[in-house]
């Protein structure tokens, strides 16, 4: 059964076969099939936006969830605090929609720092309104900040997110540096034809900065299901594009769960294309899509709304607010929570998308209504 609610859900259907039930004695930890934990929690504050990026949201008409139906501040506290103390949750990022637009962003990271004084916790913005408000987050608790980027170029950046405001997200770069959010990390995704060729600029900027830039393989997440693989640009084409002007050389750090694969940056010598001069720094690239970490992904999601997303992509979701609102103790929440993780899938399938294949089938959640 799908419900529309101004997005939207795809409730648990039969569209394939239910895992087996959780066996009981099983540590209180959001385990899996698989024997994968998740202890790195996603939860999204808001499904709001003021961008409206081409590669996740359509020009118009997306409707917001209601008011009533977002987690409020109290709830969002309880749900992060059983997450902390009940099932080894170990670090958080805050997402959306666009965090920044929920006026009670500051109260709420106040709120989870006095909670929980060791937590990291982390964000995900575009930006826009960070120069504003980076010393307060930092002030409030908030521990580092990623920020999505993916043009240097007035025409290119309002072209990708059908918003005039760059220089908002520069100046919120700044701030953030300035304010301690550090390592501040930028995400960028490349689009073909759009700003793929701008890839090596980016990293330019980015090393200059002594900030950490990612590139993210495109998903098929975007509201309009306009993904095409043959139009992604890959991994492999990234590397690629920057190897115009740098060097890569593959990070030997332990990965641990991290979705990024990380590289150290050298100058490129362009008459003997070898490496030249000391490492400036590192890049990241998130190959969701060709080069796949499910077997060590560590995630859970909660959704603004309180659904438990065990994957970005999956089509089945757990309503732990709705379970919360009823009334329910927290023993019925945790038993909700490890339930939904228990079903999550083995891995997305993305990397078989567009071949034609069944191994994939593209939510309808767009992702600014699942928080990336
Ligand atoms: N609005 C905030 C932002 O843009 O940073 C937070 C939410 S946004 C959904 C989180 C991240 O997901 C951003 O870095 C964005 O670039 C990325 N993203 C959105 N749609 C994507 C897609 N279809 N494929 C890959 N990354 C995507
Ligand atoms: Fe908004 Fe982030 Fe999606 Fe862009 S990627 S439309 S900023 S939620």
């Amino acid at each position: 059964m799908t419900v529309q609610l101004g997005i939207p859900i795809l409730r648990a259907t039969g569209n394939k076969q239910a895992p087996a039930p959780r066996p009981s004695g099983l540590p209180q930890a959001l385990v899996d099939r698989f024997g994968r934990q998740a202890t790195d929690m996603r939860l999204s504050v808001t499904d709001k936006c003021n961008l409206r990026c081409t590669y996740c949201m359509p020009a118009d008409g997306l409707q917001w969830l209601p008011k009533q139906a977002v987690m409020t501040a109290g709830e969002i506290q309880r749900i992060v605090g059983i997450g902390v103390e009940r099932l080894g949750v170990r670090e958080l990022r805050l997402t959306g929609g666009e965090p920044l637009v929920r006026p009670d962003l500051v109260e709420i990271i106040a709120g989870l720092r006095k909670h929980h004084p060791r937590l990291p916790i982390s964000m995900t913005t575009n930006g826009v309104g960070l120069a504003q408000q980076a010393q307060a987050l930092k002030d409030a608790g908030l521990t580092r900040i990623n920020v999505s980027l993916d043009s240097l170029h007035d025409e290119t950046f309002t072209q990708l997110t059908r918003r005039p405001f760059l220089t908002k997200v520069l100046a919120g770069v700044e701030e953030a540096r300035a304010a301690g959010l550090g390592p501040v990390k930028i995400n960028a995704v490349l689009m073909r034809g759009i700003n793929d060729q701008e890839a090596p600029a980016l990293l330019a900027w980015a090393l200059d900065r002594n900030v950490e830039l990612r590139f993210i393989e495109q998903m098929p997440l975007d509201a309009q299901h306009g993904w095409t693989k043959r139009e992604m640009i890959s991994a492999l084409e990234i590397r690629t594009l920057l190897s115009t002007d740098f060097v890569l050389e593959r990070d030997r750090q332990l990965r641990d769960g991290a979705p990024a694969e990380r590289f150290e940056v050298r100058r490129r010598n362009a008459s003997t294309a070898e490496a030249t001069g000391a490492v400036l720094g590192t890049v990241g690239i998130i190959a969701s899509v060709t080069e796949p970490f499910c077997g060590d992904c560590r995630r859970t999601r909660v959704t603004a709304e309180g659904k438990i997303m065990s994957c970005l992509f999956s089509r089945e979701e757990f309503d732990l607010l709705g379970l919360l609102r009823s009334g329910a103790h927290d023993d019925e929440l945790v038993d909700r929570w490890q339930d939904a993780m228990w079903a999550k899938p083995k891995a997305h399938g993305m990397d078989h998308a567009g071949l034609g294949t069944a191994g994939f089938v593209q939510p309808e959640r767009s992702m600014s209504a699942i928080g990336g």
